[in-house]
């Protein structure tokens, strides 16, 4: 029987997200002794385990059918290799969000990308920031480095950097300005854009079934309460991403019911001030597990 490959991070920010969520589509492994190679206990996924760098490659090089990795690491391999293309993102994920920015020294006076115009620009990202930069007409040398990007400026190799940034504490830590954001990036699923053999197909196609009502569950909510039966209709519109509720009779309480209704977006505390404002009472929001719809 055939079987598919998803590769992840070994260790770093997307690891544990990666393979929780991969766990929620009711995968389990057999950990290997040298940890890189995950076997898929009762579903035929396997893991790889490897540097988030090298999955866009495995996946152009067909060593895998699947990965999970940021959009800016794809989109950087894909331009450095295939033009910008070659990889197929098959679904964003909620994590993993940060922003690919230049920044300059604090005493700096450029004020855009434009004032960087023949300025040298440290990153670890070199073909995506040429071409973010390209796009927006400024003409810079990019030195490239593969880490500690944000003392560049300091050292005195560049004048500014395009840096991942997802709160900014390492910018002001080195004495640098955010100058401009010139991509945003999240976590994404990827495959190789070649076509898979059918057999392989449909298991992605289960394992895809079973991420969405993973992602969809994230953010679905189920909600109990109780409502005065005039003001049932004005409750469920209040009810943000709810369809048709499940009404019960509550007990002893001709005035009132209990209504059901799975909310499938976010629901805030504005949502429910305004629902107790509109009558409902016994307001509870419980988390929801699976969906299969
Ligand atoms: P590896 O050892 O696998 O090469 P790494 O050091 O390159 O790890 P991490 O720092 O773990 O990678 O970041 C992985 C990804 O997490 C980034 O490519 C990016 O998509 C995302 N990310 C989210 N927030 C940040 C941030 N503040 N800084 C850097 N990356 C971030
Ligand atoms: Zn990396």
């Amino acid at each position: 029987m055939s079987r598919i490959r998803v590769a992840i991070q070994k260790s770093g920010r997307l690891s544990d997200k990666s393979l929780a969520l991969l766990q929620g589509c009711g995968l389990q492994f057999a950990r290997s002794k040298d940890k890189l190679f995950w076997y898929g206990q009762d579903f035929p996924v396997d893991l790889l385990l490897v540097r988030d760098d090298d999955i866009p490659r495995m996946l152009l090089d067909g060593v895998c059918e699947l990965g999970i990795v940021g959009q800016n690491v794809a989109r950087e391999v894909m331009l450095e290799r295939n033009g910008g293309d070659g990889l197929d993102e098959l679904r964003p994920l909620r994590f993993g969000g940060c922003r690919l920015s230049l920044a300059v020294p604090e005493d700096s006076g450029a004020t855009s990308a434009k004032d960087l115009d023949g300025a040298r620009i440290a990153t670890s990202y070199p073909a995506l920031t040429r071409h973010l930069l390209e796009q927006q007409g400024v003409n810079a040398s990019i030195v490239e480095l593969a880490g500690s990007v944000e003392i560049a400026p300091g050292l005195g190799t560049a004048e500014a950097i395009a840096d991942l940034v997802s709160t900014g504490t390492t910018l002001r830590a080195n004495h640098l300005r955010e100058l401009e954001v010139i991509y945003r990036s999240t976590a994404a699923l990827f495959s190789g854009a070649s076509p898979l053999p059918d057999d392989k197909q449909a298991l992605l196609d289960r394992l895809l079934m079973r991420l969405d009502g993973v992602l969809h569950a994230a953010e679905s909510k189920y909600v109990m309460l109780h409502a005065p039966r005039d003001a049932v209709e004005a409750i469920t519109e209040l009810l943000p991403g709810a369809e048709q509720p499940t009404l019960l009779r509550l007990e002893g309480n001709r005035d009132k019911v209990a209504l059901h209704a799975v909310c499938r977006e976010t629901l805030f505390w504005e949502h429910l001030e305004a629902l107790k404002a509109a009558g409902a009472s016994a307001i509870l929001v419980m988390p929801v597990e699976k969906m299969l719809a």
